[in-house]
């Protein structure tokens, strides 16, 4: 046994030894993806994709409970639609991917590959909205779309992805902007309290802000190796959009005025985050409200007489309470508390004649591997407080690492030798000018991650050009 489980371990890369080779290991072995056909494409094998209806029903629900209805629009968008915004059709196009055939036949208009939706929505809403009565129009859509990426990761940037867009028209700018701040509130909870993964809340500079935005909030989270991911962007387009498509409709005077819209995101990237921020050299670990599977029933001796009997009598009991299940596969105990800890299940129930002999069973912890024996008759209270005390054992071990891993930089030296030593997050005061923007970036590769909502005053001066600082921003290398 002792050698299987040796072997097993071995197939994945440590992570201090090559952190994208774990990740790719990792992706792998938890049976999370395979790889499409089509170069950058992915195929969200059941594990990977059970994790991600979870994640996807949370915030279906909030989506729900915050008014929105689901809507499944067309896949497909003509050309002459898609440029009918001059910004955003800058933005996407290098990204598209165009369908000229029908069959053996040439189309007379290229047809674009949704790589996002809104100049559908606007189409729509151009269409459908007349009357201030017809306001707040609150749709959102669960859809796949696709992006002619140059190089892909798993989840991470893959040429088409799963999300879901949120497109809302509202009579004023005020409006626009509440539901603005509002979704992004719905992403800070579902990322924070599901996932177990502390964002930091902003604002995009106008360099990193949405195609045709007014301006783009964000939450931004802080990977294993020191890297950033973007977790979710809310943007508000004012009437820009609304502009460019002839949204207006009639207000309570009798005026014609533009619609003020919304849109929003979270996409499967975010399987990425989750992955980066809790795994370990073991494999994945699953925070326990989005866990397929909260605890696995591992029988020991399950040959032994009335063990399988109690296993399943235990899996009853408890099924109704937790995400539970049992493998009495003829696999080796061993194997099956690899591969559970690869997968990331948060807790193993252990069973063999001695526990059933003693009216106990085996917990053991995936966050920390900690063993603990608990009472049959105290399973059914002590099993999901445990759950609950590792849901956030995860967040403050995951917090504790990004306050590890941020720093303050009053100069472009210290900017340096703080990413090239910690990595991470990195504060810097900045003068507003895209120049030193760009300057950064040149310069150390990190980019400007978000204007973050708690500003601090960490220099007077600009951390580039040493001229007079506008505010705070949180810049790092990103994914
Ligand atoms: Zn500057």
């Amino acid at each position: 046994m002792g050698k299987k489980n040796k072997q097993f371990v071995e197939k994945i890369t440590a992570m201090e030894d090559d952190f994208a080779q774990w990740y790719t290991d990792v992706v792998k072995q938890a049976e999370l993806v395979d790889y499409g056909q089509v170069r950058g494409t992915m195929i969200i094998k059941p594990y990977g994709f059970a994790i991600w209806e979870n994640i996807r029903d949370e915030l279906d629900r909030q989506i729900k409970e915050t008014g929105h209805s689901n809507v499944a629009f067309p896949l497909f968008i003509p050309e002459s639609l898609l440029q009918k915004e001059k910004d955003h059709v800058v933005g996407f196009a290098p990204e598209v991917a165009w369908v000229t055939h029908g069959g053996d036949e040439e189309l007379a208009e290229r047809i674009a590959v949704r790589p996002t939706s809104e100049v559908l929505f606007c189409d729509y809403y151009s269409k459908n909205i007349h009357s201030y009565r017809d306001l707040p129009m609150l749709y959102n859509q669960w859809a796949n779309v696709v992006r002619w990426e140059k190089t892909t990761r798993p989840f991470l940037r893959s040429s088409e992805f799963h999300w879901q867009e949120g497109h809302t028209a509202h009579a004023t700018d005020a409006d626009a902007a509440a539901e603005t701040d509002k979704m992004l509130g719905v992403y800070v909870d579902l990322v924070e309290n599901y996932l177990a993964i502390p964002v930091i809340k902003g604002r995009k500079t106008d360099k990193e802000k949405f195609a045709g935005a007014k301006y783009t909030l964000t939450i931004e989270s802080l990977m294993h190796d020191g890297k950033a991911l973007q977790s979710a962007t809310s943007h508000h387009f004012g009437s820009g959009f609304a502009e460019a498509f002839d949204i207006t409709y009639l207000d309570e005077n009798g005026e014609s005025q533009f619609a003020h819209q919304t849109s929003w995101g979270l996409s499967t990237r975010i399987m990425g985050a989750l992955i980066m921020v809790h795994g370990d050299n073991r494999g994945l670990v699953i925070p326990p409200r989005i866990a397929p599977t909260q605890a696995m029933i591992v029988p020991i001796a399950q040959h032994k007489e009335g063990v399988l009997d109690k296993a399943y009598g235990l899996r009853d009991q408890l099924k109704n309470l937790v995400r539970v299940d049992i493998d009495a596969s003829d696999k080796m105990p061993g194997w099956k508390f690899n591969e559970y800890e690869m997968k990331g299940i948060p807790v193993r129930i252990e069973m063999g004649p001695k526990d059933i002999e003693k009216e106990q069973v085996v917990l053991v912890r995936r966050d920390t591997g900690e063993k603990e024996f608990v009472a049959l008759s105290d399973l059914e209270t002590r099993l999901p407080a445990l759950l609950e005390e590792i849901q956030s054992n995860l967040y403050n071990k995951a917090l504790e690492h990004r306050n590890e891993k941020t720093s303050t930089a009053k100069n472009m030296d210290e900017f340096k030798q703080n990413l090239e030593e910690k990595g991470g997050f990195i504060k810097a005061m900045w003068c507003g000018d895209l120049a030193c923007e760009e300057q950064i970036k040149e310069e150390t590769t990190a980019t400007s991650r978000c204007i973050p909502f708690e500003q601090e005053e960490v220099a007077d001066t600009c951390v580039c050009c040493g001229k007079e600082a506008k505010e705070l921003v949180i810049w790092a290398k990103a994914y």
